[in-house]
Formats: C-alpha cells, sequence, structure tokens
C-alpha cells in the first residue's frame, strides 16, 4: 500500500486559523465594524495599510491588517 491520503494537518491548520478568528470574534462579542475604504480599496483601520486580499477571502470580515488586529485582540483581551 503506497497510495496516503493527503495529510490531513494540511486542511485543519487552515480550517483552524479561520476558527480561532472566529471564535476570538465570538469571544470578544465584536460588533461587526465598518470596513475602511480608501480609493475603493480595503486598508486597515489602524495603520491604513492596504489588507491583502487573501485576507479578505479567508476573511471577509477583517478591518484591520493581521498585525494591527493582533494589537487590537491583544487590547481588547486585556480590557475585559
Ligand atoms: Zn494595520
Amino acid at each position: 500500500m503506497t497510495e496516503r491520503l493527503p495529510d490531513p494537518s494540511d486542511v485543519a491548520s487552515a480550517v483552524e486559523e479561520k476558527q480561532r478568528e472566529l471564535s476570538i470574534q465570538a469571544h470578544l462579542n465584536r460588533p461587526i465594524e465598518t470596513p475602511l475604504k480608501i480609493d475603493g480599496v480595503r486598508v486597515c483601520k489602524s495603520c491604513e495599510e492596504i489588507i491583502p486580499h487573501e485576507r479578505l477571502q479567508a476573511l471577509p470580515l477583517s478591518v484591520r491588517c493581521v498585525y494591527c488586529q493582533n494589537d487590537f485582540d491583544n487590547l481588547n483581551m486585556h480590557k475585559a
């Protein structure tokens, strides 16, 4: 038996990442924020850098880049 199924951990990590963010979102009870757009391009609400397309595809509700979102979540968690 030489054939192997694809490594499930490859698939799982992408799903986990998404679920982790969703659970943070639920945990913080974060209101859905209005995305900031400059010239029709979604940008980070904190640093105004363009949010990568892949991030928006994975997390359409993202309003910040991954770095600012981490900072934001950390701040909120410490507050709570
Ligand atoms: Zn940012």
